[in-house]
């Protein structure tokens, strides 16, 4: 699968986490990440990542234009309730990417457990997407 992982400052250290616990799935997985959050999971964990721009200098969009291309199975998306962020709006645009393309999307870490223990992540599984 082709799975992206991006997290906001504050959600960094639960990313990091969640990903160490999680280090030997994921790694059998093609994986791409927002600049800064990439540098970050590469640097701690040695894991092999497709870096984007960071999310304030677009690397949101980036990953956005992904999923709108098909080209994205899966998101990891830990942003932050309490902050206001720069970049909102390419952050909801992200979002809204996700339920318009149907890609399953983990928000906060009990999601993203579930997620990742989910016996579709090693079936065919054939998401629905708009008619085009
Ligand atoms: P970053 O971007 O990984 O470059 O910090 C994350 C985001 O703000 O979307």
């Amino acid at each position: 699968m082709r799975i992206a992982l991006v997290a906001h400052d504050n959600k960094k250290s639960n990313l990091l986490e969640w990903v160490r616990f999680n280090r030997e799935t994921l790694n059998s997985n093609d994986l791409y990440a927002t600049g800064t959050t990439g540098t970050l999971l590469e640097s701690e964990l040695g894991l092999d990542i497709t870096k984007f721009l960071s999310g304030p200098l677009g690397g949101d969009q980036q990953i956005g234009a992904m999923i709108s291309q098909g080209q994205l199975d899966f998101l990891v998306f830990f942003w932050d309730p309490l902050e206001p962020q720069p970049h909102d709006p390419d952050v909801k645009a992200l979002l809204r990417m996700t339920v318009v393309w149907n890609v399953p999307v983990a928000c906060n870490r009990s999601t993203a457990d579930f997620m990742i223990a989910s016996p579709l992540m090693s079936a065919d599984y054939v998401r629905q997407i708009p008619s085009l």
